[in-house]
Parts: structure tokens; C-alpha cells; sequence
């Protein structure tokens, strides 16, 4: 083979061995965004904190099949395991920096659950500044998140505060020597999550119903659990109430809120409590946020003509300075 032709092979091949391969995939990336989404109410700065979503069993609505297929399907979802979220909720009021709820810590559920804190920290903060935790109930989605996997303060200089009706339940070892066996891991989750903040004097229970921080009253909420309690924020005549476990399915809950869930303890409380806030947050057009809503989480309730509509919160891009 005369010389030119070699060269132009070996030409060929170096070409044929270092062009890009038009038709190659590009790896997955796997990794989404980060789990927080920020919003301002007046002067307040709210963000919204995944702690991860799990497989919600429909069983555990309390209806008939026939009445919940249609909404989980009219919803695109899953009519037997419905795709369930958990959140957490951060109020930096300029002065304060304040946690409801801090999710399930890894303590609980499937290992889907448990990201509140990286995403805090994804957030721009880092958990030693948040200096209250509002707890909207001792569920074990709720709670254990303020303790760290080796046992420690997740939050070592935080006030945990929630209604002394519900620290009182799940604290007491009476209570739970005669609660049902299923019920026993959230009584052990409550305490052990308790115990170091009780330690270091930071468990603070409260009564009644008056404002705890500048610009946040509890609401009491009842029928979920014994002191379910939601959080009222208001900042410059915008208001935000952060409605705890009100709502466990979307697609089902909303447009019939006369429907419970397995884990409310008191099934009719809980029904009542759900119906009369609808009707007053559809009229008054305040801003909800419920830990258990689609993410963001954050969002408006419409009255139609067959019940009640979801309206999320829309993404914003650009916050003022
Ligand atoms: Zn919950």
C-alpha cells in the first residue's frame, strides 16, 4: 500500500475514534432541584422545606372505593397508593428564625423521608439559627426531624413549643400503656425525640390561644390528634395559616372534605374542623400551607360548584432585595 493511502487510513481512523458519537445518550442526572420554595408575606420571609413524600394507602380513607377512584383518577394518581408529601415550614420574621415542623429526621417511615434538614441547609440557613420550633402535632412525621440520627439536638438552640394538650398525650407513659399496639412507635418516637430539648429545659408546652411570637397565633385545630394546632402568620395585613394535618390527600380531601383518615382521632371532630375552615378560607381568600399539600405546599382554596379547588401557589423567580 503506497504511503499517502496509509496515512489517510490511519487519518480515518483517528478521526472515526475521536468524533463525538452523534447518537450517544447522555448519563441521567437522577439529582432535582433543591427541596425549598420561597415566598414574602409582608415583611416575613416564608420557605417551604421538603422533607420527602411516601406511598399513602388509600385504605386508609374512609370511604368507599367508588367514590375515591374517580377523584384519584380525575388526579392522574395512583387509586391505591397515593403519592403523599411531607413539608416543613421556615418564618425568618427579621428578628426570628422559626420552624413548623421538622418532619420525620430519618426516625420514621420509608427512607424517601428525612431531607427537611439538608434542604434547611440548601436553603441559605443552618440549623443552630432557628431559635423556635412550632409543632403542629407529635405525629412521627412531624416531630422526631428535631433530633439527629446519633440522638442529639438537630436544633441545639431552639424552643420547641406545641399545645400542652398534645405533649401531655404522648409523653405520658399512662396514656400509652393503654393505647392500641399499631399506636405504641408513635408514643416511643415522641419521647425519645422530647427527651434531649426536656434535658435541656428548651420543651416548652403552651396553653391557650395567644400570640406566641410577634405576628404568629396557634389555632387550635381539632379532631387529628388530642392538641392539633395550627399556625397563624401574619406580617403587613397578609396572612398565612399553616393548617397541620387537615389535609392528607388533595385529589380526595378537597373537593370532599367530609371525608377522614385513618389517622385522625376523632374521625367527626376532624371532619367538622376540616368543613367550617373551608368555607371560612374560601371566603376570605387567606394563604394556606399545609405540610402534607403538594409542593410547594403553599397555596388558595376556591369554592366551585362541586365542592372545593386547590389552587397552588405559582412558582416565583425574583424575591425583592
Ligand atoms: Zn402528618
Amino acid at each position: 500500500m503506497p504511503v499517502p493511502n496509509l496515512l489517510a487510513a490511519f487519518a480515518l481512523a483517528v478521526v472515526v475514534f475521536v468524533s463525538p458519537k452523534v447518537d450517544a445518550a447522555a448519563p441521567f442526572q437522577h439529582l432535582q432541584a433543591p427541596g425549598f420554595f420561597r415566598m414574602m408575606l409582608g415583611d416575613f420571609e416564608i420557605t417551604t422545606l421538603y422533607d420527602g413524600d411516601v406511598n399513602l394507602d388509600m385504605h386508609l380513607m374512609q370511604a368507599n372505593e367508588q367514590l375515591l377512584a374517580p377523584l384519584l383518577k380525575a388526579d392522574f394518581s395512583d387509586t391505591k397508593f397515593y403519592k403523599g408529601y411531607v413539608c416543613g415550614f421556615l418564618i425568618n420574621t427579621g428578628s426570628r428564625l422559626i420552624l413548623v415542623d421538622a418532619g420525620s429526621g430519618g426516625h420514621w417511615g420509608p427512607p424517601t423521608l428525612g431531607k427537611l434538614l439538608a434542604n434547611l441547609k440548601a436553603s441559605g440557613y443552618q440549623p443552630e439559627q432557628v431559635d423556635t420550633v412550632l409543632i403542629t402535632h407529635l405525629h412521627p412525621d412531624h416531630v422526631p426531624g428535631i433530633e439527629l440520627p446519633d440522638g442529639n439536638r438537630a436544633f441545639p438552640n431552639a424552643k420547641i413549643r406545641m399545645a400542652r394538650a398534645e405533649s401531655d398525650f404522648w409523653l405520658s407513659k399512662s396514656t400509652q400503656t393503654k393505647a392500641p399496639p399499631e399506636a405504641q412507635e408513635f408514643f416511643d418516637i415522641a419521647q425519645k425525640a422530647a427527651a434531649p430539648y426536656i434535658k435541656a429545659g428548651q420543651w416548652l408546652p403552651f396553653d391557650g390561644d395567644t400570640e406566641l411570637l410577634p405576628g404568629i397565633m396557634p389555632i387550635p385545630i381539632a379532631g387529628h390528634t388530642p392538641g392539633h394546632t395550627g399556625y397563624e402568620v401574619s406580617s403587613k395585613g397578609q396572612v398565612l395559616l399553616i393548617w397541620g394535618d387537615v389535609v392528607h390527600a388533595e385529589p380526595v380531601q378537597i373537593p370532599h372534605p367530609e371525608i377522614t383518615i385513618a389517622f385522625d382521632a376523632d374521625s367527626e371532630s376532624a371532619r367538622i374542623s376540616r368543613q367550617d375552615l373551608f368555607q371560612s378560607l374560601s371566603s376570605s381568600g387567606k394563604l394556606i400551607a399545609g405540610p402534607h399539600m403538594p409542593f410547594p405546599a403553599i397555596g388558595h382554596i376556591r369554592k366551585d360548584a362541586d365542592g372545593y379547588v386547590w389552587v397552588p401557589i405559582p412558582y416565583i423567580g425574583s424575591l425583592p432585595d
